[in-house]
């Protein structure tokens, strides 16, 4: 791993962090082992919530329902505690990442002859759901961005030995990675980095990205970082996809503050210029749209809803025991005997699980497209069989953040003004769940997307702003005078005269340098 970015803005030393992160760098409080082995005391019922039958439990296999339990256990124990005092002090989770790692699910989905647990895409979307559930929202979206990045290196492990060391030591060094898209110009439309370049050296790349969101930024320990190609020449879809370590990046968690997931530290990112050897690309030069459309999206779209569910979940089961606990004693009744309560829950969970179905089943899809998430597939590297559903993880994202941010509003209310302190923890969930709908790709994006590709075509969308919408074009000009059009028609001309004549310039240049250089040869 090679050391740059000596300009650091953070670099992760203890003088530079803020208070409220200091802690975490000390010995962690829980020792694993214990956490593992007690924590068999817990169960689901541990919570009070909604009981095992509201879960489409249908879809897991055994071991999946082996680890949930156990998952449930670590979170009671480990992971709930712990994201209280994430939220309040605005703590990174990498001891929900220890406890996790305890457990293998770091290396979740990498194959078994690799060290992982080799487990496919419904069990990466039951076990955000339940971090986010019964544990840490926080924790379950770094958890989100973890397998997205995972992912996005199994991709094109096959023929890369450093990907391949990396992805075999994820849980023993609990080697934390995340995705880092978003670029400060071009807002939530993170697959169009115009802040971001490389450029090729004589033995691999230098890297310069910079982002203005990244989820565990300065905490992950490796970044997949996407830029335009080295060689770039102006075409916006001709991306790359970079492996980058800690020690090559500045972050500023000292700036991160926001309304909920509070734990994330999704702050900027910058990777200034950083020397890295050729198989830190993944994949191959151009590799980018593949990755995004095969990976990133449905991988990021598929876990993301999953917290979301999960959060709509933990809000329902905190306000679950609240209401049948809480009495009136003048009535004699519980806040759970009341109609109104129950038609509450009645739809927040009949919504919820419709959005969970819309999930798993695009989990048991993505299973079926991929022989149960075998890598093995890509080793044919134009393989892309989750791509051809892009709409249907656009939806199941809109679907999942649109209930979530409905379902801790009711669960609120239903709660009355106990539910507004937060002591009870509803109030966390719903400003959790707030993250939903404004994360990449946004609510109004998707529906946009959704919507524009099902009246006018795929084509139509046209991420990187290359094609020339000549209806509009021309329904402007017309209103023009003819004089208007004439002085248009001049500055385009003039235009495209300029241009022309500079790249004769270029090429007389390089002609004179070429003619020059056979005289010296000569
Ligand atoms: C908690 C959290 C974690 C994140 N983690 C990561 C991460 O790990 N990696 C990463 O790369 N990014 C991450 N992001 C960034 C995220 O993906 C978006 O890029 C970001 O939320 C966009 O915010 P913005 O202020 O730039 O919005 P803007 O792009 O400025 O949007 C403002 C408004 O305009 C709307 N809008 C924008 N474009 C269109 C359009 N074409 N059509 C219709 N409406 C439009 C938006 O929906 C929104 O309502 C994270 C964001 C959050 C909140």
């Amino acid at each position: 791993m090679s050391v740059v970015g000596l300009s650091c803005l953070c670099s992760i030393k203890t003088a530079l962090l803020p208070r409220s992160v200091i802690p975490l760098l000390s010995p962690p409080i829980v020792n694993m082992t214990t956490a593992t082995t007690t924590a068999t005391s817990f169960n689901r019922a541990s919570f009070g919530g909604l009981s095992a039958d509201f879960d489409p439990e249908w879809l897991l296999t055994p071991e999946q329902k082996e680890l949930q339990e156990k998952l449930i256990a670590l979170c009671a124990e480990v992971l709930r505690p712990n994201a209280i005092a994430s939220d309040r002090d605005l703590i990174y989770p990498r001891k929900n990442f220890e406890a996790l790692a305890s457990l293998g699910l770091l290396g979740l989905f990498v194959p078994k002859e690799w060290g992982g647990l080799g487990e496919n895409h419904v069990c990466a979307a039951m076990v955000v759901e339940t971090i986010a559930r019964y544990g840490c929202p926080s924790t379950a979206m770094c958890y989100t961005m973890h397998l997205g990045a995972v992912a996005a290196a199994l991709f094109r492990a096959h023929d890369n030995p450093e990907l391949q060391s990396l992805l075999q030591r994820l849980d023993a060094d609990v080697a934390i990675g995340t995705l880092s898209y978003s670029d400060p110009e071009t807002g939530s439309h993170f697959w169009y980095p115009v802040s971001s370049r490389a450029e090729r050296t004589s033995s691999g790349w230098q890297v310069f990205k910079k982002a203005s969101w990244t989820t565990s930024a300065g905490f992950a320990d490796w970044y997949i970082v996407q830029t335009t190609s080295p060689d770039f020449s102006g075409d916006y879809s001709d991306l790359s996809c970079f492996l980058i370590y800690q020690d090559e990046v500045q972050a500023e968690p000292h700036k991160w503050d926001a309304l909920g997931l509070r734990g994330n530290q999704s702050g900027t990112l910058l990777v200034d210029g950083v020397a890295i050897p050729s198989q830190r690309m993944i994949g191959p030069i151009g590799d980018g749209v593949s990755s995004n459309d095969e990976i990133v999206d449905p991988f990021f779209l598929l876990c993301s809803s999953a917290c979301w569910n999960g959060i709509a979940l933990g809000a329902i089961d905190i306000a679950k025991k609240h209401v049948t606990r809480k009495k009136h004693v003048d009535v004699g009744m519980r806040v759970a005997d009341y109609p109104t309560i129950q038609d509450y829950f009645g739809e927040a969970i009949i919504d919820t699980s419709a959005c969970r179905l819309q999930n798993f089943s695009m989990g048991q899809l993505m299973d079926q497209l991929t022989n149960d998430c075998d890598w093995s597939v890509h080793a044919d590297a134009s393989a892309l069989p989750r791509s051809a559903y892009l709409h249907w993880y656009w939806q199941i994202k809109f679907s999942a953040a649109k209930n979530v941010a409905h379902v801790c509003d009711k669960m609120l209310h239903a709660c009355g003004g106990s539910g507004f302190k937060k002591d009870m923890e509803v109030e966390r969930y719903l400003r959790d769940g707030k993250a939903g709908w404004v994360m990449g790709p946004t609510n109004e994006i998707l529906r946009q997307f959704v919507g524009k590709s099902a009246l006018l075509g795929f084509e139509s969308l046209d991420y990187w702003n290359q094609s020339v919408n000549e209806r509009v074009l021309h329904n402007e000009v017309k209103k023009m005078s003819d004089i208007d059009k004439r002085k248009l028609a001049e500055a385009l001309l003039a235009e495209v005269n300029e241009k022309e004549a500079s790249a004769a310039d270029v090429l007389a240049k390089a002609s004179a340098e070429k003619a020059v250089m056979a005289g010296v040869g000569a």
